[in-house]
């Protein structure tokens, strides 16, 4: 289960050189550091909310304007109410396990994964077999987590651990249990022994105003205020069907072990799509044929019971075809997920759709398949997607007594035919007094089966008996006269429907941090010198603006040019600074800025002005206009460096050191 990620250059890659950087160029940084921190909570730095920004506002063109998603933005305290209709009072929890004597708490699922990764590394050891780092750091973490010592397994020992890794996600807390006893699994630190798991709930609690009248939590995930403003959005969308929300917010949950830098962390930023869609007729797309043919690497739940993790690679609309996928909807996001991750450059290679297995799964869910990315953390869950059924609407629905669902107009009349009960109000009124909603209520509710059994009853007896709970001591009899019962044809012309619901949930700092792992790389022979090969449309900054000296010659070119690319809304920076040009381009490159321009003296006698790439360092040299030209079209994604390369004339001149 060990995974090996390498730079561009094919070195392994190396996680402590990139923190390195993220730490110097201010990507991101443990919040309230000067006061010793808190776990899992992180500020980002200038370049960190660039990229964050821009990986947003892609998020936001491929889903939002793209699908024309209705997008809402809604509180993070919530209500209690809220969160127990929705199920994640009772249920949105970890199973944790206390170490009695120092008082640390582990999460108990990483607890096993930890203990046996690193009794299979030291079986690798021993069998002199080559060792990939996977979890933690050893160059900075030297007392953290289980040791692996270099003992040798029996290989049927090896086959049973990798099968309970390839499972770790579908134990219940008593199966979890039983396997800290069956492995004698203890305090990775101390080597002390553990209570058994018991259940954390994952939630921030608070109260709303003064007092505690309104106990409430900060919301764990985006998705309840899409589901509670239903109705508004359906009228919103003139009532037609399908259509989907989407919200960008905070979500906040409380891990008991947060770790791995970004991936775990106790705030972060989500962003949710709720498409809602008729749960009749298949659950088809209308846009699915566009993406039908688009290849994905899916790891299927079954193949995860048999203890394997290997992918199959077909295209989606076989994978709906064969109902791999439970539905075209939940493959018609799969695959847009599957766009938007190679869109914003994370390394194709390391994408994999994983199915979640039985246990994993909302007991409401139909199917629910993650994009992992692989990082130098294992493959990691990036984005979720379910198909959440009509669970959530009904909920609420059921709770609040609003209608949440839709009332479509059938193509043909449907006629029904069935048995119907007449009350005769005159007469049922003063029968039942202050009763009478209670047993009309009851009435309503008896099944057909019902009606037709009791019309007997009502013809032989000329009365009925019925079960009114809190009513007549449970049971009412009602006399012929009082209630007719009838078989009648009915004719619907509406229909009445709770829609289903698919979720794609993209938590954007996983998938932020995986974009920096897939990015990093160092030049050939220079490890100190980074690179963050970012797509220029992802880039926090487009061009950077080099004069060659601080000679004041310069700076009416520079300034000329800083006006034209703000004009054009391509971010820039000015780096003036006395370091030699090299120095300033390896700085830049660090923070993955795509393209720099170089202002020289041929620039102040001819306007001509040099264009740098990134990640291969050559340039071209042309008008400020042609080369503006070009660089619009990189960071719009419309040429590549090639194209320009091809078109303007290469500049030899070398980068000075
Ligand atoms: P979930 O609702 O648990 O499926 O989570 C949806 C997405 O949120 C996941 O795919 C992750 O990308 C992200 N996510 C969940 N928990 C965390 C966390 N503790 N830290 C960072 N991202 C998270």
């Amino acid at each position: 289960m060990a995974h090996q990620t390498t730079t561009r250059v094919g070195e392994p890659f190396d996680r402590t050189l990139m923190e390195q950087l993220m730490k110097r160029r201010m990507f991101y940084t443990p919040s309230f550091e000067i006061y010793g921190g808190v776990k899992g909570l992180y500020d980002y730095g200038p370049a960190g909310c660039a990229l964050q920004a821009n990986i947003v506002d892609l998020w936001r063109k491929h889903f939002i304007l793209e699908e024309d998603m209705l997008e809402v933005d809604c509180t993070s305290l919530t209500p209690h109410e809220v969160l127990k209709t929705s199920g994640h009072v009772d249920k949105f929890a970890d199973w944790m396990c206390k170490d009695p004597k120092t008082g640390d708490f582990f999460r108990a699922d990483h607890l096993v994964e930890g203990a046996l990764e690193a009794r299979l590394k030291g079986d690798k050891e021993a069998r002199g077999q080559k060792v990939e780092e996977k979890e933690e750091d050893p160059k900075k973490k030297k007392k953290k987590g289980p040791k692996s010592t270099a003992v040798k397994l029996e290989d049927t020992v090896v086959q049973e651990y990798e099968e309970v890794l390839a499972k770790i996600d579908n134990y219940s807390g008593d199966e979890l249990a039983l396997l800290i006893q069956k492995y004698g699994i203890k305090n990775p630190e101390t080597g002390g022994d553990l209570e058994p798991p018991t259940s954390f709930n994952l939630m921030f609690q608070t109260t709303i105003g003064p007092g505690s009248a309104l106990p409430g939590y900060l919301r764990p995930e985006t998705a309840q205020g899409q589901f509670l403003n239903f109705a508004k959005l359906l009228e919103f969308n003139q009532q037609s069907m399908p259509f989907a929300s989407a919200s960008i917010g905070k979500s906040f949950r409380n891990e008991i072990s947060p770790r791995s830098g970004l991936l775990r962390v106790r705030e972060f930023l989500m962003a949710e799509i709720e498409h809602f869609v008729d749960p009749q007729g298949g659950k088809k797309h209308p846009r699915f044929d566009d993406v039908k043919h688009i290849e994905l690497a899916l790891l299927n739940r079954d193949t995860q019971l048999e203890g394997k993790t290997t992918v199959d690679r077909i295209s989606i609309g076989k994978a709906v075809e064969t109902k791999l996928v439970d539905n075209e909807t939940l493959g018609y996001f799969l695959a847009r997920i599957h766009l938007f991750l190679n869109k914003i450059g994370v390394d194709p290679n390391k994408v994999r759709f994983r199915q979640h297995m039985a246990n994993e799964m909302a007991h409401y869910a139909a199917d629910c398949w993650d994009a992992e990315l692989l990082t130098s953390y294992g493959w990691i869950e990036c984005v979720g997607c379910a198909d959440r059924s009509a669970y959530d609407l009904s909920v609420h629905m059921k709770k609040t007594s609003q209608p949440l669902m839709v009332r479509a107009i059938r193509k043909e009349p449907l006629k029904v035919e069935e048995w119907q009960i007449d009350i005769d109000k005159k007469k049922f009124g003063p029968l039942f007094k202050k009763d009478a909603k209670t047993v009309e209520t009851a009435i309503e509710q008896l099944s057909q089966d019902l009606r037709e059994k009791l019309n007997l009853d009502l013809q032989k007896e000329g009365k009925i008996e019925i079960d009114v709970p809190g009513v007549g001591g449970g049971k009412v009899e009602l006399q012929k006269g009082v209630v007719e019962i009838e078989r009648r044809t009915r004719v619907e012309n509406t229909r009445e429907y709770i829609p289903n619901v698919i979720e794609p949930s993209f938590g954007i700092g996983r998938i932020l941090y995986s974009l920096i792992e897939h990015c990093f790389w160092t030049r050939k022979g220079d490890e100190a010198r980074g690179v963050l090969s970012f797509p220029p449309p992802i880039a926090p900054t487009k061009v950077l603006l080099v004069p060659l000296s601080s000679s004041p010659y310069f700076h009416p070119h520079l300034q000329s040019l800083s006006r034209k690319l703000r004009t054009l809304a391509i971010s820039c920076r000015v780096d003036d600074s006395s370091a030699s040009i090299g120095k300033r381009y390896a700085r830049n490159d660090e923070l993955g800025t795509p393209l720099g321009i170089t202002v020289d003296f041929q620039t102040v006698k001819d306007s001509t002005v040099t264009l740098r790439d990134r990640d291969s360092t050559s340039q071209v040299r042309s008008s400020e206009d042609e080369i503006l030209k070009a660089i619009k079209g990189l960071v719009e994604g419309v040429e590549t460096w090639d194209d320009v390369r091809n078109r303007l004339p290469a500049f030899e001149g070398q980068e000075v050191d």
